[in-house]
C-alpha cells in the first residue's frame, strides 16, 4: 500500500502548530473522567476498526467502549450480520468522556493523533466511522473542500492510502435510537455495515496521484499538438475529454477555450493549449463516430463546443455527473472531484488550481491565464484521466447492481 501514513497529515494548523503531533491532555478531559485515555476495545481478530464519538457514562464507568445503550444496539446489528464486535477493534474519536457528553471540534482535533496512532499500530483493513465526529477526525484533513453534513458521507466505502484501509462512514447508532422506529434508516444503517464488513479481506486499491501524473503527456509544441489531435481523430475507442476555459459560460466573445485534454481508453492521455488553428482537428475528434465520448457534465462541454467550434459532440457514451446522480441521488456528491475521492481514494488534486477557475459572476472571466502552462495542462490531463477512471468504477457499480439499495432487506 503506497504511503500508508501521509506526511501531509502533519501540515501546520492555523496557528502555525503542527496539526497532528500529539496534543493529548490539552483538552483537559483526562482529568475529569473515570477512565482517561480509554484503551481500544476488542481483540481485532478481524482487522476491522469501529470509530465512534466519545465514551458515554456507562463506558466511562467500566472503561470499555460501546457497552451502553447505543453500543448494545450497534453490537446487536453487527451480530445479526454474523460478526462479533469483540472480534473487531473499537475506539472513539475522543478517548476520554467529555463532561455532559458535550463534544467540541477542538476535542476531536486534540485527540486525532491518538486515533492516527491507533490506526498506524493496528493496521485495520476496514475502518467504520460512526457519525460526524469520526468523519470529522479522519476525513476533514483529506477532503479540502466543504465537508457538508454526515448524510453526504454515509454509505461510501472509500479506499484510502493515508490509512491503508477502506474507510466506511455511517450514522452513529445513538442517532438511530433517537429516530426510533425509522425502519428505512435502520435498514440503511444495516446495509452500510454489511457493505463495510464484506470488505474485511479485500485489499483497498486507492489510486496514486503521482502515478496518474506520470501517465499524462503535456504537449507544449503547437505543431505536435495538432498532429496528435489529427491522429486521434482516426482512432476508435472510449474517449474522455475536458476543456479548461476562461469562465463558466461561453457566450461572451472574450470567453475562450484555453486548453483541452483527451484520454483514450484510459491509456493514452495528453493535454495541450488551444487556439483557433487547432479547431479543425478538435472538430474532427469531437465529430468522430468511432470515438465514444465521456465527460463530467456534458452540458458544459456541449455548450462550449457549440459556441466556439460551431458544432456539437457526436456519440456521447457517459457523463460521470449524470451517472453519479442516477446511482445515488443525494446532493453534493456528483462532482468528479467528490466521485474521485469516494470511489478511487484521490483526495486532493485540484485545490491549488481552484482559485484560478473561480469567477465572481456566472459569465465572468477567471484567472486561468495566470497559471503556468505546465501546471494547467497537468491538471487538465488529470481531469480527463480521472473522469475515465471514475466512469469505469461507475459502470462497475451499475453492472454489479450496487446501486444504493437503501430498501434492500439484509
Ligand atoms: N458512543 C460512542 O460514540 N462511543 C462509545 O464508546 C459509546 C457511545
Amino acid at each position: 500500500m503506497p504511503g500508508f501514513f501521509n506526511p501531509h497529515l502533519y501540515e501546520k494548523g492555523s496557528k502555525g502548530t503542527p496539526k497532528n503531533i500529539p496534543q493529548c491532555g490539552k483538552c483537559g478531559l483526562s482529568q475529569k473522567c473515570l477512565s482517561p485515555r480509554m484503551e481500544v476495545g476488542g481483540k481485532g481478530k478481524r482487522r476491522i476498526l469501529f470509530v465512534g464519538e466519545a465514551p458515554g457514562e456507562t463506558e466511562d464507568h467500566r472503561g470499555i467502549p460501546f457497552i451502553g445503550v447505543s453500543g448494545m444496539y450497534l453490537r446487536k446489528v453487527v451480530e445479526n450480520l454474523g460478526v462479533d464486535m469483540d472480534d473487531c477493534w473499537i475506539t472513539n474519536s475522543i478517548i476520554c468522556r467529555p463532561q455532559g457528553n458535550k463534544i467540541e471540534q477542538s476535542m476531536i482535533a486534540c485527540c486525532r493523533p491518538n486515533l492516527l496512532k491507533t490506526i498506524r499500530q493496528l493496521k485495520p483493513n476496514v475502518i467504520i466511522l460512526l457519525g460526524g465526529s469520526a468523519v470529522e477526525s479522519l476525513i476533514r484533513g483529506l477532503w479540502k473542500q466543504d465537508m457538508g453534513g454526515i448524510s453526504r458521507w454515509v454509505g461510501w466505502t472509500i479506499p484510502l492510502a493515508e490509512y491503508g484501509a477502506w474507510v466506511c462512514p455511517t450514522y452513529h447508532p445513538a442517532y438511530l435510537l433517537r429516530q426510533d422506529k425509522d425502519v428505512i434508516l435502520a435498514l440503511t444503517f444495516k446495509n452500510h455495515l454489511k457493505k463495510a464488513l464484506s470488505l474485511e479481506k479485500i485489499t483497498p486499491k486507492p489510486l496514486d496521484l503521482q502515478k496518474l501524473e506520470s501517465q499524462i503527456e503535456i504537449i507544449q509544441s503547437h505543431r505536435k499538438a495538432e498532429k496528435r489531435i489529427w491522429d486521434l481523430s482516426k482512432k476508435s475507442g472510449i474517449l474522455a475529454f475536458d476543456f479548461e476555459t476562461s469562465g463558466l459560460k461561453p457566450d461572451r466573445k472574450k470567453q475562450r477555450i484555453v486548453s483541452i485534454s483527451f484520454c483514450l481508453d484510459g491509456k493514452d492521455t495528453f493535454a495541450c493549449m488551444v487556439n483557433p488553428s487547432l479547431y479543425d482537428a478538435i472538430r474532427a475528434v469531437l465529430l468522430s463516430k468511432r470515438l465514444k465520448k465521456v465527460a463530467s457534465n456534458i452540458k458544459f462541454e456541449e455548450r462550449w463546443t457549440l459556441a466556439k467550434l460551431g458544432c456539437g459532440v457526436a456519440c456521447w457514451n457517459w457523463d460521470t455527473m449524470l451517472a453519479a446522480h442516477i446511482i445515488d441521488n443525494r446532493s453534493h456528491i456528483s462532482s468528479v472531484k467528490f466521485q474521485a475521492f469516494v470511489l478511487l481514494g484521490l483526495s486532493d488534486y485540484d485545490s491549488h488550481i481552484k482559485p484560478y477557475l473561480e469567477t465572481k459572476v456566472s459569465n465572468g472571466i477567471n484567472r486561468i491565464e495566470e497559471l503556468e502552462e505546465e501546471v494547467l495542462l497537468m491538471y487538465n490531463g488529470l481531469d480527463s484521466l480521472i473522469e475515465y477512471k471514475v466512469m469505469i468504477k461507475q459502470k462497475e457499480i451499475v453492472r454489479n447492481g450496487h446501486l444504493d439499495k437503501r430498501l434492500e432487506s439484509c
